[in-house]
């Protein structure tokens, strides 16, 4: 396939590079996809387990955004990229952040609710029809306690065949139907101008020409690649919800292996959100190790244990940046004192609905704090999170290519090259973000379509 000439690339296949190049081939466009990770069967891998973490997350997950204090950050490196390892919990763009990408960038998002409904329908976004994980409702129980709302958030999931949809069972197939070739383990370590169009070149030594590139490495890789390619500078407006855990203990059993997908989310506060993560013994037991006996806490009362969560939309952007000789990215963020402030409220929020729905003892991932075992406890929490003792990460990545692309994702700086990926969420949007993202991404094809 040496220097051969597609119609169109799409790097990446994730949900931003699934749908693009299923909306490509569908509209009888030539496509070849490039996907770094690889492609595993359905029963292959057990969800949420250690294997899944070792063959399916990019550095099996241990990957730090550096900053005071630093953010663990985690990306899906496979074919279907973070909606295969991820619960498909689904939102569409708020009315709030909507009107403030319209005022603040410009972006024209009329229209995008008919995207959304489409999507909607490709991906069976619905409500869990039978009964919800304890976790879950432990949750919206602590919530209906203190009068806080609190929705069940609808999931890609078909509930008929109990199936998770992920974009290898939805876009990802449509696009081969529709023509599209896919080649996974194939990661694009370069991309050059040949003309008009782009010249791709892999890691196995080929290099292969398109007219129209798609990237949709995600919101790190794609402007590493860029970066590496010479074609931007360092990208400064990485966003992210920063998160902050609590492992909660609960009085009588509340977990198990086949507890399923929490669903609940606390959306009583602006720029705060809280919910349940998943917690299986692997899981809880990486949240506790900052805790002294915590894992033998989980070894031997795991099912009494559950993890939840409180992010936040920061103040603060972070940064991309390739270093030399070194294939990673260097990822920084500097959180602000607000949002350090902001982030405790949410961690004293978290605690107090904890309580409300009934544990007896609760681990918040600050090293050096005592469990806190009753309500008057919830004061201990610094009211500036401490920078070096506080474990925060992140599952949701924006925004880092702004700078360089129009509101279409178009690159600013050439021709025929266009951004499919959340990397070109004006801002983290506060919800979790792949449903946004695929409206997006969705919109700006049409575009393309119809102008090409
Ligand atoms: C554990 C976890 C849970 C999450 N839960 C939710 C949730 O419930 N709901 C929600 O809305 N969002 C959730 N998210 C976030 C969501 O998964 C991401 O927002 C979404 O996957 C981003 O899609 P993307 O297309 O931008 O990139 P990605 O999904 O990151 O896909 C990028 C793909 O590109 C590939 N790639 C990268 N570089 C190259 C290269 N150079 N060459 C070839 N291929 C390359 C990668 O291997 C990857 O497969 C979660 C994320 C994680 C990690």
């Amino acid at each position: 396939m040496k220097n051969a000439l597609f119609e169109n690339i799409v790097v990446g296949s994730g949900p931003g590079g699934a749908i693009a190049a299923c909306l490509l081939a569908e509209a009888k466009r030539e496509v070849l996809i490039f996907e770094e990770g690889e492609a595993f069967d359905k029963n292959q891998i057990e969800p949420f387990s250690l294997d899944e973490m070792k063959l399916r997350y990019r550095n099996g997950g241990i990957t730090m955004a550096f900053g005071k204090p630093r953010v663990q950050y985690v990306e899906g490196a496979t074919l279907g990229g973070g909606s295969e390892i991820n619960s498909g919990l689904y939102y569409r763009l708020p009315e709030a952040i909507k009107d403030r990408w319209q005022k603040e960038y410009g972006c024209e998002l009329d229209g995008l609710e008919k995207h959304a409904e489409i999507i909607e329908k490709d991906i069976c976004v619905s409500l869990m029809p039978r009964t919800l994980p304890i976790t879950s409702l432990k949750l919206k129980e602590g919530a209906d306690a203190l009068g806080w709302k609190c929705v069940e958030t609808p999931r890609w999931h078909d509930y008929k065949k109990d199936e998770r949809q992920t974009a290898s069972k939805t876009y990802i197939p449509r696009a081969i139907a529709a023509g599209a070739k896919v080649l996974s383990g194939a990661k694009a370590i370069r991309v050059q101008k040949n003309g008009d169009g782009w010249l791709v070149k892999l890691n196995n030594n080929q290099a292969i020409g398109c007219k129209n590139l798609f990237l949709a490495c995600g919101a790190i890789q794609t402007p590493l690649l860029l970066q590496k390619s010479a074609l931007i500078g360092a990208s400064k407006t990485l966003h992210m919800h920063p998160t902050i855990k609590a492992i909660a203990h609960f009085p009588q059993d509340v977990n198990s292996r086949d507890m399923g997908v929490p669903v609940h989310q606390i959306k009583e506060f602006e720029n705060i959100s809280m919910g349940c993560s998943i917690s299986s013994p692997h899981y809880l037991s990486t949240s506790m190790l900052g805790v002294s006996d915590g894992l033998s806490l989980v070894r031997g009362d795991w099912k009494h244990l559950a993890s939840y969560y409180a992010m936040i939309v920061p103040e603060a952007r972070g940064a991309v940046r390739k270093l030399p000789f070194f294939g990673d990215a260097f990822v920084s963020i500097s959180l602000t004192r607000n949002d350090l402030k902001n982030l405790s409220i949410a961690l004293k929020k978290l605690c107090e609905v904890l309580f409300a729905a009934g544990a007896d003892a609760l681990y918040p991932t600050i090293g050096g704090i005592k469990p806190l075992t009753e309500r008057a406890d919830i004061d201990k929490i610094p009211d500036i999170l401490p920078v070096k003792q506080s474990a925060l990460m992140t599952i949701h990545l924006t925004s880092s290519m702004i700078d360089f692309i129009d509101q279409w994702g178009a690159l600013k700086s050439a021709k025929n090259l266009f951004i499919s990926d959340a990397s070109i969420l004006p801002s983290a949007p506060g919800v979790n973000p792949q449903g946004v993202l695929l409206s997006l991404v969705r919109r700006n094809i049409a575009k393309f379509l119809k102008e090409q």
